[in-house]
């Protein structure tokens, strides 16, 4: 079995809910380790967008086929509470979310034409996102974030 490779094929795993968008997109992957006892055995440490997030599930079980269909016997997945933030979205995430029409953080510009967005609603579809609106085209964008990311409400006269 190539560690290397079985990690490769885990930050290859995509979040059910963001299309193309893997877990190495998202920065959900802390760490993929052979364990020194067990031949074969891998444990790979997650972090979930918020603690609760009903993808977890589904995620925890495609990173054991992933791991497994890239060599190991057995693999033990298991959450990290720590708190995820949108911050560890990589370039490469970001750019798949635009594509999306997601933006990420409260820095994040209009997927559409780039403008800056101002929040409208805590919480969107998902518990990982808010809901915020582009000052420029009005459009609604949806916005990725860590639960420990305050979120910086801007009044904005004309929404
Ligand atoms: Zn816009």
């Amino acid at each position: 079995m190539n560690l290397e490779h079985v990690c490769a094929e885990v930050l290859a795993v995509v979040d059910p809910e963001l299309g193309d968008v893997t877990i190495g997109d998202l920065g959900m992957v802390r760490s993929v380790n052979l364990d020194d006892d067990l031949d074969g055995r891998v444990r790979v440490v997650l972090t979930p967008t918020f603690m609760g997030c009903p993808a977890t599930g589904l995620i925890a079980d495609a990173v054991q086929v992933a791991a497994r269909n890239a060599g190991a016997r057995c693999v033990e997945v298991t959450w990290d509470p720590a708190p995820w933030s949108e911050t560890q979205v990589t370039a490469e995430g970001r750019h798949k979310l635009a594509r999306l029409g997601i933006a990420v953080g409260d820095e994040g510009k209009c997927p559409h034409c780039d403008a800056e967005l101002v929040v409208v609603a805590a919480n969107s579809a998902a518990s990982c996102r808010s809901m915020a609106r582009c000052t420029n085209c009005g459009d609604l964008v949806d916005v990725l974030r860590g639960a420990a990311s305050p979120i910086r409400w801007r009044h904005y006269a004309h929404l």
